[in-house]
């Protein structure tokens, strides 16, 4: 399930832009599979449209190229930014006066939480990670060292 060779290059495409959000473009929106991406473009137009972007007036947002284990295999994906704004900068505004849903990089955490469906290889919590995950969950118990390295981004794989 980890490493799913037959999911090898079969397939892989960028994430798209949708109608109430635009991605940055390859190389740092990595191919990923079409499960993946299809799953990625639901969670995001939900996510835009409730946070009250329009295809007049588009949520940006920002992947990066991950590297290690699902990346490999276009399983997974991490987002850096939303709205303009780096998810690490979202985390310290959220931290200093806690503004709920005017926090877009929260409102982002929260949308792939509940809308999405991701990966949970056996043994393993589900792949939702980022600087939200030790108090909103999923795997509130995550270690300080996985929480730090994933205290600018959003990791989610399929
Ligand atoms: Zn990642």
């Amino acid at each position: 399930m980890w490493t799913d060779a037959a999911g090898e290059a079969i397939g892989l495409r960028s994430v798209p832009s949708g109608l109430a959000y635009r991605v940055n473009s390859a190389p740092a929106n990595a191919p990923v599979i079409e499960e993946l991406a299809v799953e990625l473009v639901r969670v995001l137009e939900r996510f835009a449209r409730d946070s009250g972007f329009t295809q007049k007036n588009p949520a940006s947002i920002q992947f990066g190229k991950g590297t290690i284990g699902h990346h490999q295999v276009g399983r997974a994906t991490d987002i850096y930014g939303v709205g303009g704004i780096g998810l690490d900068k979202w985390k310290a505004r959220w931290d200093a006066r806690r503004d709920g849903r005017s926090n877009l990089g929260w409102r982002l955490y929260k949308a792939l939480q509940v809308y999405g469906r991701w990966a949970q290889p056996y043994g393993y919590p589900i792949q939702l990670f980022g600087p939200w995950t030790r108090e909103e969950g999923p795997w509130k118990f995550i270690s300080d060292r996985l929480l730090a390295a994933h205290s600018d981004h959003i990791h989610v794989a399929k």
